[in-house]
């Protein structure tokens, strides 16, 4: 009898063990850990290990071009060409169009030297470049300076977001200035931006995709 009560003792305990993790695993996520998560993932060098992994890849798959004259990589510019990570860091990864114009007006945006690599190599092998970013018009002259000032400095366009286009979706916004260039005569070979928006949608030739965890832009 002893005996027995002790098997059902134990099993009451493993039930209840059994519970709290399933309870555990079903918690939403605490906003300070997710930072803290991610502030780690950019101090630890993760980050740059896995822009590495996937810069080498992409150099690896557009070796295999040879560019005519007209072939074209589109790159985007924030978490892709240029990184904002130090405005994440001042404003605690939060985010309003005043705080956010006052940096891209700074023009403090740092280039992320992976990426630079693949975009001097791209270069130096004879593709075009054009930069196709969400950032609105108003934010053009600050952000070609920014560009140039991080090396960027040869590209046949940069496309900023007009008007107009701020109320669609980025996949939209971003395939139909792509489709545009396309009826232009250029042939694009490349797509490279941290944010699948960046990719999805019709002509986008070789895709990159790069790790950005403190926001999303659907
Ligand atoms: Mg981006």
């Amino acid at each position: 009898m002893k005996r027995f009560s002790l098997l059902l003792l134990a099993l009451i305990i493993f039930l209840a063990v059994l519970q709290g993790c399933q309870t555990s695993s079903n918690e939403i996520p605490n906003l300070s850990v997710i930072k803290e998560q991610i502030k780690n993932y950019h101090k630890s060098g993760k980050y740059n290990a896995d822009l590495k992994t996937i810069i080498k890849k992409a150099k690896d798959e557009f070796n295999r071009i040879k560019p005519k004259e007209n072939s074209l990589i589109i790159f985007d510019i924030d978490e892709t060409a240029l990184s904002n990570y130090q405005f994440g860091l001042d404003y605690d990864f939060g985010y309003n169009e005043d705080i956010w114009t006052e940096w891209v007006d700074s023009k403090k945006a740092t280039a992320i030297s992976e990426v630079k690599s693949l975009y001097d190599m791209l270069i130096e092998k004879g593709f075009k470049v054009v930069f196709l970013t969400g950032r609105n018009r108003n934010h053009y002259d600050a952000t070609k300076e920014n560009l140039i000032s991080e090396g960027y400095s040869k590209f046949d366009t940069l496309i900023t977001r007009k008007m107009d286009a701020l109320k669609t979706t980025a996949v939209d916004y971003k395939s139909k200035e792509r489709k545009q260039l396309v009826e232009n005569g250029y042939v694009i070979e490349g797509t490279i931006g941290d944010q699948l928006s960046d990719l999805e949608g019709p002509y986008h030739g070789i895709q990159v995709k790069l790790p950005n965890y403190h926001y999303m832009v659907k």
